[in-house]
């Protein structure tokens, strides 16, 4: 005999997956519907109503994909790209050569503007690069995890408009916690994910594009084999599962047969949406600034210091510099195993030189940051850290009750 299994007690303040709001985990033991169900259909038609909240957009398409958020992205990326296109990545971090990555693939012709890690981009700086090389599409990322900076995208999407350019912007750490404003900023599809400032588990992502693109994709449209052999387009999008030229039709009032939605997961989606408007979303982006300022003054409290530039830094990420002699991993494993907690380690260049604390979703709540910051100071202790004792708590403490 198997035993079911069971899980222990977490808080977790990592950069996601972050904790379930526990409405969302509740209505995803709801029965199934069956996918044409016209009591699913009206709660896939509310869901594409919401996700276009956060994204502050007027947009007709706005919909989910089955799959993490690296799914909507690869989709946005394909659906615009055709081979010996030319596409600029200005990279401040890690995720934007996952985007270099996805567009070779597509057989781009892929040009990156790089910069050190520790700041976003001056945006002047990314509208020479686009004089210089005149892509047809620009793709960046909104806020980047990796090492917590947020770039400004105002500038740098009104000039793309101007000049007839494809703005794509991956917003999947910011969506829901910080303000994305689509059409205000001239974005032409922006891409999220569930599992992090929404809290609904992982495994769908949320896209929004508007009538420019929806264009490009319509002339790409091509219908699958067994359901018909008279929609055939030479310039169809290379994936079958990631075409949005036929999930954009799957979601609309009279949909196509394409995948199996995963309708528990759209459950925990309309759920996950809906308590966070109904929490209003200045409200929920002001949470999150107040549990940012609180972490950022315990972690300085503790004379740590935090990694990068902090007029751009993420509210939803704090990235801390490990100080000498301490080994970042034996920290994080000593908070898991003693006090349930769970922060994150970091990649590439700042892999073994930063910890990541988040703060994101139902994870960014008063108790959890701190719960952290006392875990964290008495196992830095533990290990021998040199570190101001007793001021962590405190300074946050302070921030909450000022
Ligand atoms: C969390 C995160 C991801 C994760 O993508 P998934 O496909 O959902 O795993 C990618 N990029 C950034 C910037 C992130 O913060």
């Amino acid at each position: 005999m198997i035993n079911e299994f069971s899980t222990p007690t977490r808080t977790i303040m990592t950069p996601g997956p972050v904790e379930a709001y526990p409405s969302v985990l509740r209505v995803m033991g709801t029965p199934i519907l069956g996918q044409f169900d016209p009591a699913f259909l009206k709660i896939m038609q509310e869901v594409k109503e919401m996700i276009k909240v956060p994204f502050q957009t007027k947009n007709e398409e706005a919909f989910a994909i089955d799959g993490t958020s690296r799914s909507g992205l690869e989709a946005a990326l394909i659906a615009l790209i055709e081979p010996g296109d030319k596409i600029l990545i200005p990279a401040y971090g890690r995720f934007a050569y996952l985007l270099g990555e996805i567009a070779e693939r597509a057989k781009a012709e892929v040009i990156f503007l790089e910069k050190d890690w520790d700041s976003a981009f001056e945006q002047e700086k990314v509208i020479k690069a686009i004089q210089e090389h005149q892509p047809k599409i620009v793709a960046m990322i909104h806020g980047e995890t990796a090492n917590g900076q947020m770039q400004p995208l105002d500038k740098i999407g009104a000039y793309c408009r101007e000049h007839d350019l494809f703005f794509v912007v991956y917003t999947v750490a910011t969506y829901g916690g910080v303000e994305i404003k689509v059409d205000d900023w001239k974005i032409d599809i922006a891409i999220a994910g569930s599992q992090k400032c929404l809290s609904v588990p992982a495994g769908l992502s949320l896209i929004t594009y508007n009538n420019r693109v929806k264009e490009v994709i319509e002339k790409r449209y091509q219908l699958e084999l067994g359901l018909s052999k008279k929609i055939r387009n030479t310039r169809h999008i290379s994936s079958n599962y990631l075409d949005l030229s036929q999930i954009q039709r799957y979601w609309s009032e009279q949909p196509i047969n394409h995948h199996t939605e995963a309708t528990s997961m759209i459950y925990a989606l309309h759920e996950g949406l809906r308590v966070l408007i109904n929490e209003g979303i200045e409200s929920s982006y002001a949470r999150h600034i107040l549990n940012d300022q609180a972490i950022n003054a315990g972690i300085e409290a503790m004379g740590l210091k935090i990694y990068g530039d902090m007029d751009t830094k993420m509210p939803t990420v704090t990235p801390i510099m490990i100080p000498q002699g301490i080994d970042g991993e034996n920290v994080r494993e000593m908070l898991l195993n003693e006090f349930g907690v769970e922060i994150a380690s970091s990649f590439g260049p700042l892999k073994g030189k930063v910890w990541r604390i988040g703060n994101m979703g139902y994870s960014s709540r008063k108790e959890n940051v701190l719960h952290v910051l006392g875990a964290f100071e008495a196992v830095l202790l533990y290990q021998g850290a040199k570190i101001q004792s007793g001021k962590a708590v405190q300074s946050a403490l302070e921030v909450y009750l000022k």
